[in-house]
């Protein structure tokens, strides 16, 4: 558990669940940012699975009871990209049922000011009409890829609604003030600390894990080419956001945004690029660390390309933040290349 706290008396306890993870690692650079002084009389707590299974509500109560959080920026979740999706829905719906259900539960006991949990834009339904926007997220099935995923994630924005629903009809005889529960929609997030496995990390980390592991075998054979396989056509489309942008986004509604309504934090829609656009990034990220290697793509369409596109509106998002400016893709990449490049022996892969 990372704590990141100065003078704690009478400070209010911020408590980030899946505060080890590649978004949790971001918010924690962002809040050290300026030495912590952007967030004054706030200590936040940093919590990995290692404090405790979430999961399990005796657990979860052990550590939200020790810390008694006033804010709570709920990412714990089980997460991986299309292939672990694919292979483990009823696993990817009870166990984030649980932990979402313990989370909001104990929110609800300790009475939590706030508490932003994170959906995604990969919940949304199947068949639909782009842009996506916040309205639509129960508007039919999911794509049956990630089912499990995404029903658990919906279920996310019930229990705010319903929280939401008993608080207004308890303020109405006691007067008090109520809390809000919320929710984030961020699209496919990529960055530093990332979940590089081969097999159940998002498409960027594992092709940048692939791209790693072919680079060292060309070095080691002294050859001047190599090949990274790309799985599935390379034509979906996706909008990538980086996580030290999301992060930043997510303290901001963390402390900004009152609605009990999702916001969906995204790039704009003009920003939506290719798989094998990604995939190319890569291999040019490649090139500065390895500069005597190029590297080729090829496309392995025996592995499916799961939604061929979820574009999304942050039309919500840019009237509160207009003038946000998100790191170029180009960039984001680059720096992720050799964040793995150099720290390949800490990596979770
Ligand atoms: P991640 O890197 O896989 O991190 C997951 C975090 O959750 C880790 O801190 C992990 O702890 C913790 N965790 C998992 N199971 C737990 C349990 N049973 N009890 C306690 N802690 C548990 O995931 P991420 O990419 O940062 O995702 C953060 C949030 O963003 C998630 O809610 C995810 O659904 C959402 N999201 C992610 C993406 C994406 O592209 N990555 C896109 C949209 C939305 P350990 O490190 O100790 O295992
Ligand atoms: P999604 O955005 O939620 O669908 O999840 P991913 O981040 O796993 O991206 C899946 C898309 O990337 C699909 O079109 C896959 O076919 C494609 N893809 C290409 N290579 C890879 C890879 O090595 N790993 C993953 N996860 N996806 C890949």
């Amino acid at each position: 558990m990372a704590d990141i706290s100065g003078n704690t008396t009478d400070m209010k306890v911020f408590l980030v669940t899946g505060g080890t993870g590649l978004v949790g690692k971001a918010v924690e650079e962002i809040v050290k940012q300026n030495d912590g002084k952007d967030y004054p009389g706030i200590k936040f707590v940093f919590l990995g699975s290692k404090d405790g299974d979430l999961s399990v509500y005796k657990e979860a109560k052990k550590i939200f009871h020790q810390h008694k959080p006033n804010y709570v920026l709920h990412l714990a979740a089980m997460v991986g990209g299309l292939f672990k999706n694919e292979a483990n829905n009823l696993s990817f719906f009870r166990i984030n049922n649980l932990i979402n259900d313990n989370v909001l539960r104990l929110c609800d006991e300790l009475r939590v000011e706030k508490c932003v949990s994170c959906l995604s834009t990969c919940i949304f339904p199947d068949k639909t009409v782009y842009p996506i926007d916040e309205t639509m997220i129960h508007l039919g099935p999911p794509h049956d890829s990630n089912f499990g995923y995404s029903y658990a994630k919906r279920m996310i924005d019930v229990l705010n609604r319903g929280y939401a629903q008993k608080w207004q009809q308890e303020a109405k005889q006691s007067g008090c003030n109520i809390p809000v529960f919320t929710s984030v929609i961020p699209t496919n997030v990529y960055g530093p600390y990332d979940n590089f496995n081969l097999e159940d990390s998002h498409v960027i980390p594992g092709l940048i894990h692939k791209a790693y592991l072919q680079v060292q075998d060309a070095i080691q054979k002294g050859t001047k080419e190599t090949q990274l396989t790309v799985c599935g056509s390379g034509r979906p489309m996706r909008q990538f956001i980086y996580s030290l942008d999301l992060a930043r986004l997510m303290l901001w509604v963390s402390f900004n945004y009152q609605q009990t309504e999702p916001i969906i934090l995204s790039v704009d829609e003009e920003d939506e690029i290719t798989i094998n656009d990604a995939a190319q990034l890569i291999a040019e990220s490649f090139n500065k660390v390895a500069p005597d290697i190029k590297i080729n793509l090829i496309n392995d369409c025996s592995f499916s390309d799961g939604q061929l596109k979820k574009t999304a509106s942050n039309l919500k998002l840019r009237k509160h933040l207009p003038d946000f400016v998100f790191t170029p893709i180009e960039e984001g990449i680059r720096t992720s290349v050799k964040w793995f490049w150099n720290n390949y022996d800490l990596a979770r892969k």
